[in-house]
């Protein structure tokens, strides 16, 4: 049975392909107004300087390829289940080739209603050259906006990021800041005993989470040194048997609401049954998505199911 090995990257692991972070000395949030750039009031105060911020880094997408760091990542899904979550909206991890990436703010890829944002009706690929315009309209009739989370919005991915953590049999962190609430917070859902690695050329200003390991250096060189420590036979022998999947595992931490959710294979992405699920549901869901389901999990009664379909 394969290792999960959940690798949680923020702005920082796209940085050496030329996407700027938020928060350092010549990021984003230097130059541009976050409030206004990346939020609900500042679309409806100025949709226009909204839409052109985001047609811009849209079109950079295409300018911009993956880097090193996106690679190595891509590599060890030939040794371990690897479970990206990312806080970026670029789509670096995909295409270096990584099959599982669950994106917690959005993607600039896509568009969505102004009405709903997550009306999954409304959710599309929109290509990168095209200008999302005053004027263009979603399904439900309302404006098209970008399918990026803007400060003060729900973050739908949280429950089943959460549930990958607490999944994690190696956990990874790269190259973010640890500010933005509530992803920032994932951490404390790795479970306590397992390995833990920070990957960041800096000292974090909350100070390094408990327990972690600091590989202080940029990604493109950290995630060398990072694999380097896996293949040590130390790390090997240290590591616990993996849990079989087959057979529910209650989790220490769980405390939580239950949840569940499906990995759709077709387009990459996990599609979240919220709260209170119940068996019904799941074959619902399942039926509504025929063929197109990699994984599905639940969680009831203080016991989490997991299923991988063949
Ligand atoms: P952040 O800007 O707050 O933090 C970036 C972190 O990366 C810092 O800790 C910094 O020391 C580190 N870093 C800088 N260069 C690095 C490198 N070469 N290698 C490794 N680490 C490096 O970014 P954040 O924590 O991701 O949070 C900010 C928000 O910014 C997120 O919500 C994200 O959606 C958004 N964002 C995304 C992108 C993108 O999609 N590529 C780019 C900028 C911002």
């Amino acid at each position: 049975m394969r290792q999960n090995l959940v690798v949680f990257t923020g702005a920082g692991i796209s940085a050496e392909s030329g996407i700027p972070t938020f928060r350092d000395a010549n990021g984003m949030w230097g130059k541009y107004d976050a409030m206004k750039l990346a939020s609900v009031a500042g679309f409806e105060e100025d949709p226009q300087a909204v839409l052109d911020f985001y047609n811009a880094r849209r079109k950079n997408l295409l300018e911009v390829e993956p880097n090193h760091a996106h690679r190595v990542l891509a590599d060890l899904e030939k040794q371990y289940d690897v479970t990206i979550i990312t806080q970026n909206v670029d789509n670096l991890h995909e295409r270096a080739g990584s099959s599982k990436v669950l994106h917690l703010h959005g993607e600039l890829s896509k568009v969505t209603s102004s009405r709903n944002r997550l009306d999954p009706k409304c959710i599309k690929e929109y290509p990168l050259d095209v200008p999302i315009r005053l004027g263009d309209k979603a399904a439900d009739g309302s404006q098209l906006r970008p399918y990026i989370v803007w400060f003060g919005e729900y973050v739908d991915g949280m429950e089943l990021a959460e549930y990958w953590v607490q999944q994690a049999d190696i956990f990874v962190v790269i190259g973010t800041s640890l500010v933005v609430y509530p992803a920032a917070g994932l951490v404390e859902y790795a479970p306590s005993e397992i390995p833990k690695f920070l990957i960041d050329p800096k000292d974090l200003k909350g100070g390094l989470p408990a327990g972690f390991q600091h590989i202080k250096a940029k990604a493109v060189e950290g995630v060398d040194e990072l694999v380097r420590r896996l293949e040590s036979k130390d790390f090997i022998g240290r590591l616990q048997p993996p849990q079989d999947n087959n057979s529910p595992q209650p989790h220490p931490n769980h405390q939580r609401p239950m949840v569940g959710g499906l990995w759709l294979i077709d387009d990459m992405r996990f599609e979240g049954l919220g709260a209170a699920v119940e068996y019904g549901d799941i074959v619902d869901a399942l039926c509504r998505h025929v063929g197109r389901v990699g994984g599905l999990f639940a969680r009831e009664d203080g016991e989490i199911l997991r299923h991988q379909l063949e």
